[in-house]
């Protein structure tokens, strides 16, 4: 499985407090089926956009698109979009144009405005985009929101959300079963009985474990799309935006603005989108110390999410 040990021995505090706080997509684990074969499980696939070796060999890209379709007009069912053109066609602008700098222009792309004033803003799986109001109105101007939209996108190109349903199940399966075994590889298994009498029971029992396993999977994705990213993921959706801010012809240099003024505008109190992410002041130092070194390198830059060494 990759490199690294890619199953969390268990939620680390933090990430439980913000499962707590977030009652988004329940949705999700209702009628979930899964299929998983022996192969699926070795699953590491290097990422084209990061260079990364990531395991995402148990979350499909449909099976996770077919869940957010689902959490995603929950969504809007619970909370009112907006219809003001001038936030949506705003945010779908920056969205198109994103978009391009990240080489998805054709890509189907999902875009909604919640008309709610938390400064937040989230992307599910399949190139779902949805911005609350208060995150638009807080950034202000276009270059500010592609820094969001960019750190969105980048979740999605990152695969992320794959990556996380995928250790999620992972967990799941070493908790449940001990061992990771598929399930059309636990029914074949009955093949080695002569005897038919035998070989029914063997593979009643393969279907009941079969049916465990679901379960388990059924619950790691209750997790998987609902959880915010890790800090890993956080990090590296911020140098992907500016990355397609600047590709896109945006000034990327806003992205350290926003999350300046972020920082400023919570000493005490932090904003929701802050909740779930890392430090504002090391966003944007991080993000300065990115685009300053891809602008060193001149023609050569920005083809990478490559920080300085250290320094
Ligand atoms: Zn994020």
């Amino acid at each position: 499985m990759c490199n690294h040990h890619p199953v969390p021995a268990a939620m680390d505090a933090e990430t439980k407090a913000i499962h707590e706080r977030r009652v988004v997509i329940q949705a999700l684990a209702a009628g979930a089926t899964l299929t998983v074969s022996s192969a699926a499980l070795g699953g590491c696939a290097t990422n084209p956009e990061t260079g990364e070796k990531q395991f995402i060999g148990l979350a499909s890209a449909g099976q996770l698109n077919q869940m957010a379709a689902a959490s995603w007009s929950e969504m809007k069912q619970k909370t009112p979009t907006s219809n003001d053109p001038r936030y949506t066609n705003r945010l779908k602008n920056i969205g198109s144009r994103i978009s391009r700098g990240a080489n998805r222009a054709n890509q189907q792309w999902d875009y909604a405005v919640f008309d709610d004033d938390q400064k937040n803003a989230f992307v599910l799986p399949g190139n779902r985009v949805g911005f609350y109001k208060g995150m638009m109105d807080f950034a202000g101007n276009d270059d500010q929101i592609a820094a969001v939209m960019g750190h969105e996108v980048g979740h999605v190109s990152g695969r992320h959300a794959r990556e996380r349903v995928s250790q999620q199940m992972a967990g799941q399966l070493a908790i449940g079963a001990g061992t990771i075994i598929g399930g059309s590889q636990m029914s074949k298994r009955c093949d080695r009985y002569q005897d038919a009498r035998q070989r029914a029971q063997c593979q009643q029992s393969a279907s009941r474990n079969t049916a465990l396993l679901s379960q388990a999977l059924g619950l790691g994705f209750t997790f998987g799309v609902i959880l915010p990213y890790s800090r890993k993921h956080e990090s590296q959706s911020d140098l992907l935006g500016a990355k397609y801010m600047h590709k896109a012809g945006y000034d990327a240099h806003q992205s350290v603005k926003l999350w300046e003024k972020m920082a400023a505008n919570s000493p005490s109190r932090q904003p929701e989108f802050m909740s779930t992410h890392p430090d504002p002041a090391r966003r944007a130092r991080d993000l300065h110390n990115y685009i300053r070194y891809q602008e060193s390198l001149g023609s050569q830059g920005w083809e990478s999410i490559q920080m300085p060494k250290s320094g």
